[in-house]
């Protein structure tokens, strides 16, 4: 946030992770610089609840329309922070673009006032409205820097909330980026602000001061920040890690599988919480399965940068060296490396995408989450053997199943998990952004996309106007009366209303 920049005395620094090189130092901003961030954003939001909904939408349409014209300028941002290829930053275009389309199109309904049944039919008319809640704290990871930022803060926005965003310090510059676009769609200052410094500090004064708490990022912290939003009783949302299975059945097309599976294990290079990081094959398809997909992910383009480019850096050497840990682990273990497994000397934090075999259960990549290129594959005898394997999980966040129509369908509805893909890995779903995002058990709480990932930044309020006779009964009628004709009613009510 610029205007409080020179005041703060601590810095961060953004490093491109392609080079290694330190290309911004940010400012590491103050509890006090924070919550005088808050008394700003109160000031505006209690104006833009005001404002109508009409006039709202507008401006995230302009919102809109700026991120589609300055999207290679903002995938250039996106690409030097975190070091991801030219696709995958785009994607995150993509996912801005249609969540600001979609809730543009449906806030004006979903934010009007609804009819409600009354409490007693006719006598008693109920209405319900959606109030804002005040300040949202949006708390973000490194892995989607745009999309992880703003496309949680549209409906937020939309809804009548003014958003307070702490990004992930190492890929601060997309979101100052989308606060300056949000600033040129006519978002009034301080609605959607910004700020910069360390997770003790800014994150922790936001969990603090906001009365909506968003956040995307690890179990472990998920944990902690549900636990503060709890003793607060604010609302709370949260999207963590997943260890997502593939299902590839008996009669699935093994192309296309090999395509999913190219997309859903390798896309962002594996730095996606709905990232695919197992897979289940039938005995019957397995060879053919594996062999023609180390076949795929020996052909895929390392380095490079531009739109060629299928794998891009990690976000860190240390990230890097973190997921070669696992790998190595498994390998000590017993598994088998089937391709991948160099770091390419393109820069610090190039990992050429890993396929495994036979990881044993004790491996820790069996069950934690990589959040890497890294991918293992077991052969099932079954698809019930695939299932049950899939839901063994302390996770529930997105899953993925290669088979005929039917047979996807018949077997997604005995997955435990958020979100099921059939035939794709994760796109599917996560681009349905009318239908709900977000994990099962450990993988989350509550729900981005869909109505639910506007109404929940918002306060229901009941308004029940009673007409004529008291709900109490009328004047005059004694209690036990009054006790029959109620159940009478009632009696009525279970076969008419
Ligand atoms: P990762 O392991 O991917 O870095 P984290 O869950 O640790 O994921 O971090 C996700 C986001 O949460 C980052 O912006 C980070 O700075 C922030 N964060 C981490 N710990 C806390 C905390 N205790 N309070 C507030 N924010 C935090």
């Amino acid at each position: 946030m610029t205007t409080i920049d020179e005041r703060s005395t601590d810095t961060i620094a953004v490093e491109n992770p392609r080079t290694g090189q330190i290309i911004a130092h940010l400012p590491a901003l103050s509890r006090q610089q924070v919550m005088d961030a808050f008394a700003h954003a109160r000031r505006a939001q209690r104006q833009w609840a005001r404002t109508p909904v009409e006039q709202r939408v507008k401006i995230v349409m302009r919102l809109h329309d700026l991120v589609l014209a300055k999207q290679a300028e903002i995938v250039d941002i996106i690409q030097s922070e975190t070091g991801k290829n030219r696709a995958s930053a785009f994607d995150e275009i993509l996912d801005v673009v249609v969540t600001a389309r979609h809730y543009g199109k449906k806030a004006p309904k979903l934010l009007s006032r609804s009819r409600a049944k009354g409490a007693l039919p006719v006598l008693t008319k109920t209405r319900v409205d959606h109030a804002p809640i005040g300040v949202v704290g949006i708390i973000a990871p490194w892995n989607y820097p745009l999309t992880l930022t703003l496309s949680d803060a549209i409906p937020a926005l939309l809804a009548g909330n003014a958003v307070i965003v702490k990004p992930d310090p190492k890929t601060p510059l997309s979101a100052i980026e989308s606060e300056k676009i949000a600033r040129e769609a006519g978002l009034p200052e301080g609605l959607y602000t910004i700020l910069t410094g360390h997770a003790d500090v800014v994150g922790q004064t936001i969990v603090h001061n906001s009365d909506y708490l968003m956040f995307t990022g690890s179990t472990k912290t998920g944990r902690i920040l549900g636990t503060q939003a709890g003793e607060r009783l604010i609302g709370y949302s949260a999207e963590l890690g997943g260890k997502n299975p593939m299902i590839i059945a008996r009669d699935a097309d093994i192309d296309r599988a090999v395509r999913g599976t190219i997309d859903g294990c390798f896309s962002n290079s594996g730095q996606l919480c709905v990232s695919v990081e197992r897979i289940f094959v039938h005995r019957a398809v397995a060879q053919r399965y594996t062999e023609k997909l180390v076949q795929a992910v020996e052909a895929l383009t390392i380095g490079g940068g531009g739109w060629e480019e299928n794998i891009g850096s990690l976000i860190s050497a240390e990230h890097a060296d973190r997921v070669m840990d696992f790998v190595d682990d498994a390998v000590r273990k017993g598994a088998r490396m089937l391709t991948g497994g160099r770091r390419p000397d393109l820069g610090p934090a190039f990992v050429a995408p890993i396929v495994l075999v036979d990881v044993p259960e004790d491996a820790h990549m069996y069950r934690e989450e990589v959040f890497g290129p890294v991918v293992y594959i077991e052969t099932v005898d079954d698809e019930d053997q695939a299932l049950a394997k899939a839901n063994d999980s302390e996770y529930g966040l997105n899953a993925s199943i290669f088979a005929s129509p039917r047979r996807g369908w018949e077997l997604a509805q005995q997955v435990e998990a958020g979100t099921v893909n059939i035939n794709e890995g994760f796109a599917a779903a996560f681009g349905s952004v009318d239908a709900p995002m977000g994990g099962w058990k450990s993988s989350g709480l509550g729900r981005r996309h869909s109505d639910y990932g506007l109404l929940k930044y918002t306060q229901a309020r009941t308004i029940a106007q009673q007409r004529l006779v008291p709900v109490s009964g009328p004047k005059g009628m004694d209690k036990h009366t009054y006790a029959q004709v109620l159940s009478t009613v009632l009696r009525w009510g279970k076969r008419v209303l």
